[in-house]
């Protein structure tokens, strides 16, 4: 079903003259590369497919600065000649400025040869929401001391940088609480009428306590109590992907622990900067803290 479409993105593209912009077909390098989208709104996701005639010793993608893992696909591949596969996932940071980008791929054979190629991408406005919050004196002071904040970013930085080289993951992934959604991804955050930040996740309203569940299979790299974020949980899904848990009354599972897509990782609270008991749940791509929710439903995201 796929391949009667690539043919004729690369005949129609041949025909018109054009750049061809979704799929590509270089038949003297033995690379084809296919995006999932080449339109896409900030905090979105795309998904890589690459297929080699070699084997690849390191691949990269690099969009504005920011570099993105390739990783390999144990999927055969029906495609005759190509019986390589690789996977990537660029995330679009909900800061990044509406225009054209170029997506850079830099591949690096095992036989130490190299392969490089661009791809035009055009990223849309996200049209966030603006968010009032009024903070107590007491929360506006924690949420104001940016070294605490800093220190924090830095110990989050760490853990949202994915090891794990294979996919732990499968469709879809979970909304890791039942309740009400009460902030959504990419809000500008104004507190007590100063903006502040643009929020890098999803808030889930819901009373304390109730269980938090994995919202996919992955290893935990990451339990720690902070004074902004509140306790927080962050798992490796592999293929550089991560999701991370904030303000939890608890957590129960520790670093290093294996868990299952549903599996009870801990209870909601409302401990660091939150009005009210909630999860904060965020999923970063490549360190990119993108929209979690295009997760939950977008297929495209997953099919091999
Ligand atoms: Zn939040």
């Amino acid at each position: 079903m796929h391949t009667p479409l690539f043919i004729n993105r690369i005949r129609l593209g041949a025909i018109l003259g054009l750049v061809i912009i979704c799929s590509t077909l270089h038949a003297e390098s033995g690379v084809r590369i296919a995006l999932s989208s080449h339109k896409v709104n900030q905090g979105d996701t795309i998904k890589v497919e690459i297929l080699t005639r070699k084997a690849l010793d390191q691949g990269t993608i690099k969009l504005n600065g920011h570099t993105f893992s390739v990783f390999r696909n144990p999927n055969k591949t029906s495609r005759l000649n190509y019986s390589h596969r690789y996977i990537g996932y660029v995330g679009i940071s909900r800061k990044l400025k509406p225009r054209r980008y170029l997506l850079d791929f830099s591949l690096k054979y095992l036989d130490k040869t190299r392969y490089k190629t661009q791809f035009k991408l055009w990223v849309k406005d996200g049209r966030f929401k603006k968010e009032h919050i009024t903070l107590s004196k007491k929360k506006k002071s924690i949420q104001r001391d940016y070294s605490t904040l800093g220190n924090e970013n830095a110990t989050l930085k760490k853990a949202i940088t994915p090891l794990i080289r294979k996919k732990l993951f499968n469709y879809p992934f979970i909304l890791p609480v039942k309740g009400r959604l009460s902030s959504p991804y990419g809000g500008m955050r104004i507190y007590n009428n100063r903006p502040a930040w643009s929020h890098s996740g999803i808030d889930i309203a819901a009373p304390k306590g109730t269980p938090i569940k994995a919202a996919n299979s992955g290893k935990v790299t990451l339990v720690d109590s902070f004074k902004v974020h509140g306790n927080t949980l962050v798992i490796d899904h592999g293929f550089g992907i991560t999701t991370i848990y904030n303000h939890l009354e608890k957590a129960v599972v520790k670093v290093g622990d294996r868990v299952r897509k549903g599996q009870i990782v801990g209870h909601v609270g409302s401990t660091g900067v939150a009005t009210g008991p909630h999860v904060h749940w965020g999923l970063t791509v490549g360190r990119i803290r993108v929209n979690p929710r295009v997760w939950l439903t977008n297929r495209n995201l997953y099919d091999y």
